[in-house]
Order: C-alpha cells, then structure tokens, then sequence
C-alpha cells in the first residue's frame, strides 16, 4: 500500500533507508526541523541545516522515488537560548518560499519551561504573518499531559490561527482526545520504546475514528524504527480492517492536511487517485 510518513527526520538515517522506505510503499516523506544530537552554536548552524533540508535530502530522496517536503524552525531543546532563538526565527523566512516547505516546526515544547514558551510564541507569531501550516512537537513521558494542555492552550489563545492548518504530534491515549475536540490535527508517533506502539495505535483508531488523525515513525537519532507506518499498516489488516480504513490514515489524512500548503506539489504514482479524487 503507498503511504505517506508525515514526521521521519531522514537526515539521521542512512540512505539504504530510502531504498527500504521505497520498497514498503513510501510515497512522500515530510521532515520536521528538530534538534541535532547538540545544541548548534550559531545562526549559521541553522541556515546550513535548512538548506540540507531544503536542498540535499530531497535529492537523495528523490533517487528512490521518494516526494521529500519539510519545515522549518528552532526546537524546543535549544530554546533556552533565546537570543539564539529569535536570530533563527528572523532567518526562516529566507527559506519559507524554498519548493517542498510545508510550514513551521517543530516547535512545542519539551521541559515546559518559560523560556521554551516565549520561542514558542514568536514562532507562532511568524506562522500567522506568514500564513503557514504549524506541525507541533509535544513533550515526552510525565511531560506530555501538561505540556500539551499547555501548548493546546497557547494555540487557542491566538484568534489568527487555523485549527485545521495544525498538526499536533506525539499523542497518547491521555491527549488525543483533547486535540482532535479542539479541532486540530493529531499524529500518533509509532517508537519502540515510548510514545506509542502499532497495536495503541490501532486501538486509537478504533476508539476516535480516523478523522484528523495521523501515524508517522519519527525515523530519528533515538531508538527508532523508519518502517514503523508499514508496522502500522499489518496490524490494522491482522485485525481485519478494510484497506480504505488503512489507507485513510497512512495516505489521505496526510495529504490533505499538506496539501493547505501551496508548496505541496504532491504527484501520485501511475495508477493511484490523489485524496482529492
Ligand atoms: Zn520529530
């Protein structure tokens, strides 16, 4: 089955990955900005890193007949440095018109702390003059249920924006609910040793239903697995759903969320019908 994996950060895979990714039906990949296993030491770190992101991984990508899109941002793990933070957020834009950027992310949070949410704000801030899609990382383990109320809230607080232009990601099955009630995009992030397994996975989408509700392998420098979604994909079809139910999930959800985006240029492979019919 074609799929789409909305959140994998292929600069921390190897490319024998994309052949692999290619092989179990990976039709497009999108790759947030995240942090690089160190805090970089300059603006400059970030301006080379956005232009592999926006230049390198889409070639390599394209040698597999993977489409590679991606978006832009500061993380929450060096937002600490703010004056850092807002030197990045003033040089995004030199990227935002580069073919394949989606939008902004992924910004969130990750200990909660004051200084990660004034970084989160102003990066909302530039998403709402500029117009862009927003992809949210939420905070890991015991962090997660209140950092995402407070990101959640945050959201809400800001009339400028969309609901329905944000992907909110790593949902559990004690914040799922909150994000997709409050209208927003929800992705599941399928990892072998926190976030959340296929089989939870598959469970959500029985408990909600497929609406708004998204499943990606985060593919990181962390224990991770690229071909989490085709994981995903099994275990829906060993419980016997239909492959219009699967395919809902792995493909249509995410290009319609993207195709908000006017840099989405997603081309279907021979023979397939995009979600727009
Ligand atoms: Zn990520």
């Amino acid at each position: 089955m074609d799929y789409i994996d909305p959140h994998i950060h292929m600069v921390s895979r190897v490319t024998d990955d994309y052949l692999t990714l290619s092989q179990m039906g990976c039709v497009a990949v999108s790759e947030p900005a995240f942090w690089a296993g160190f805090d970089r030491s300059s603006v400059d770190g970030f301006r080379d890193y956005f232009r592999q992101l926006t230049d390198f991984e889409p070639k390599r990508a394209a040698a597999y007949g993977i489409q590679h899109y991606t978006w832009l941002c500061i993380n929450a793990k060096e937002a600490e440095n703010v004056s850092l933070a807002r030197e990045v957020i003033a040089m995004i834009p030199e990227f935002l018109d580069r073919p394949g950027v989606l939008g902004i992310g992924e910004i969130g949070l990750n200990k909660n702390t004051k200084n990660e949410a004034i970084v989160f704000l102003e990066h909302l801030d530039l998403a709402a003059k500029t117009n862009e899609l927003i992809l949210i990382h939420t905070p890991h383990l015991e962090d997660k249920y209140a950092g995402t109320r407070m990101i959640l809230d945050m959201l809400c607080d800001d009339s400028r924006l969309d609901r329905d232009r944000v992907l909110v990601d790593h949902v559990e099955e004690h914040t799922v609910a909150d994000v997709l009630d409050r209208g927003f995009w929800a992705g599941m992030t399928l990892y072998p040793t926190s976030k959340c397994t296929p089989e939870r996975a598959a469970n959500m989408v029985e408990i909600y239903g497929a609406e708004r509700l998204l499943v990606n392998s985060a593919g990181d420098w962390g224990p991770s697995k690229p071909t989490a979604v085709p994981d995903f994909i099994f275990e829906m079809r060993r419980r016997g759903h239909p492959d219009s139910l699967i395919r809902r999930v792995v493909y249509e959800n995410p290009l319609h969320f993207f195709a908000q985006s006017k840099r989405f240029n997603f081309i279907p492979r021979d023979g397939q019908q995009s979600a727009d019919g």
